[in-house]
């Protein structure tokens, strides 16, 4: 869970950087990085903490250049420490170059221990490191692969690393001159490009072209490498894969609802899935009422398609973050009272179904239909619009280990009874991925345990 950003060739890159990145908050809470080049040299400012409480006018002052990438980071992979947060930035024989990641490599811990045995040094406990220390590994020029000229030097290098590594990246490298782009051949994470005026743009999602007003270009596809430099713009596809897993959680929850990701706008997405849960339900209540804000948009699909009227009645207090960034089960428990007040002008006397997008430890709904039923609430009937959360994910997106998985514990019964509701039902799995144009191209994992690719050695985790 992590949220990248890119331009190249914009007066003052640093600030839009910081604007895009600042759109992209979402997915990423712990740290914030900045790399910037002005073509001759580049620099990174990395802070603990949200965009715009960390980083600083004087930071930005600091950067100033034409090129940059940026980060925001939830940690996934390493350790949640200031020293793994990105842009990693390294000297090496192509220059000094920076990256950033989103996703998680499964082949990490053979090939970082097959890395160190040949004597490469490693500073960082973080998986995003070995792009750059592949960079030193070797060259691969992939059969069919003609290259611009202003490519022969650094794309086989590039297209080396890409050859050792297997897993979800979505990735941006920054050199002095160039900025390149990567999607992983499968897919897992989104990747946008857009235009500004003389610039191009990465992101993430689309909602940060939005606050730039930046048109949004196209996707990066999946295996897609997309160089940008003076010369102008150039796409390769070194290595292809039949197989793709683009991550539907993405679209269950991960992005924001405004955006636009794996050619589908996620409101949409989000919107059919509640339509979908209500049409498999027959639960008898007078008021949807959704979680804000994952639930809101499933819920006003749930709604409509019901015939119901929506009404808040949980209120969302905007100024904390969200409530899996706390590392301990106490600490995230204050943080959904801190996050959610029931609203009893709605509840009172009233048989609520309540919407969220996922249940997944189902702590939050437990403490949420507690607070229904103290608030007045006669009736509350929970409703999932995604199916249990079963597996792990080792691609990127933070779940907890299966262990603490409450479907993968519980029956559905044990379930209601744990979060106290009346009535529980989540959407089927055959619905979710009815959702998407090509459900085949998607990963599930997390809603069905077939894993799209297999970790290779220990899984590289940090929680
Ligand atoms: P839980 O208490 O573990 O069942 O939390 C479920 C809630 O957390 C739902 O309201 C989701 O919107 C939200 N959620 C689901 N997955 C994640 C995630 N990976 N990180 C943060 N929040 C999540």
């Amino acid at each position: 869970m992590c949220g990248i950003f890119g331009i190249f060739n914009a007066e003052y890159a640093e600030r839009y950087a910081f604007y895009g990145i600042y759109a992209l908050q979402h997915r990423g809470q712990e740290s914030v990085g900045i790399a910037v080049s002005n073509f001759e040299d580049i620099k990174v400012v990395k802070k603990p903490g949200l965009v715009l409480e960390s980083v600083r006018k004087e930071d930005l002052e600091s950067l100033s250049g034409y090129n940059a990438i940026a980060h925001v980071r939830y940690s996934t992979a390493g350790d949640s420490g200031g020293l793994n947060s990105q842009p990693i930035v390294r000297d090496t024989s192509l220059g000094r170059v920076a990256v950033v990641h989103n996703g998680n490599l499964v082949n990490y811990i053979p090939l970082r221990a097959e890395l160190e045995e040949k004597g490469l040094r490693f500073v960082h406990t973080s998986d995003t490191e070995l792009f750059l220390t592949l960079l030193e590994e070797g060259e691969n020029l992939p059969e069919g692969i003609d290259l611009h000229p202003s490519d022969v030097e650094v794309l086989p290098r590039v297209f080396h690393a890409l050859s050792r590594v297997r897993g979800a990246y979505s990735l941006l490298f920054l050199f002095k001159d160039k900025l390149i782009a990567v999607r992983d051949p499968m897919g897992f994470r989104p990747l946008l490009m857009g235009r500004l005026k003389d610039a191009v743009l990465f992101a993430s999602e689309s909602c940060a072209f939005d606050i730039l007003q930046a048109e949004l270009w196209r996707e990066v596809k999946p295996g897609e490498v997309v160089v940008a430099d003076a010369q102008g713009i150039r796409s390769y596809f070194p290595f292809k894969s039949e197989k793709k897993a683009m991550c539907i959680f993405e679209l269950v929850y991960f992005s924001k609802p405004e955006s636009f990701v794996f050619d589908s706008w996620v409101y949409r997405a989000r919107k059919r899935m509640g339509e979908l849960l209500a049409y498999e339900d027959e639960v008898l209540a007078e008021t949807v009422v959704p979680v804000p804000d994952s639930g809101l948009v499933p819920a006003l699909g749930y709604a409509q398609a019901k015939g119901l009227p929506l009404e808040l009645g949980l209120i969302r207090n905007h100024y904390v973050g969200r409530s899996f960034i706390e590392p301990t089960q106490a600490l995230r428990d204050i943080k959904v009272l801190m996050k959610l007040n029931p609203n009893r002008a709605v509840l009172e006397g009233k048989r609520v179904v309540v919407i969220d997008d996922s249940l997944v430890r189902g702590t939050t709904s437990k403490k949420i239909v507690n607070m229904l039923r103290r608030a007045g609430a006669k009736e509350v009937h929970m409703r999932i619009a995604s199916p249990p959360v079963v597996g792990p994910c080792y691609y990127g997106i933070d779940t907890p280990t299966r262990e603490e998985l409450i479907a993968n514990r519980m029956e559905l019964e044990d379930i209601r009874r744990f979060i106290g509701a009346d009535s529980l039902k989540y959407l089927s799995l055959e619905s979710l991925r009815s959702v998407v144009e090509s459900p085949q191209d998607f990963c599930d994992a997390c809603f069905s345990n077939h894993y799209p690719l297999e970790v290779e050695g220990t899984a590289f985790r940090m929680r």
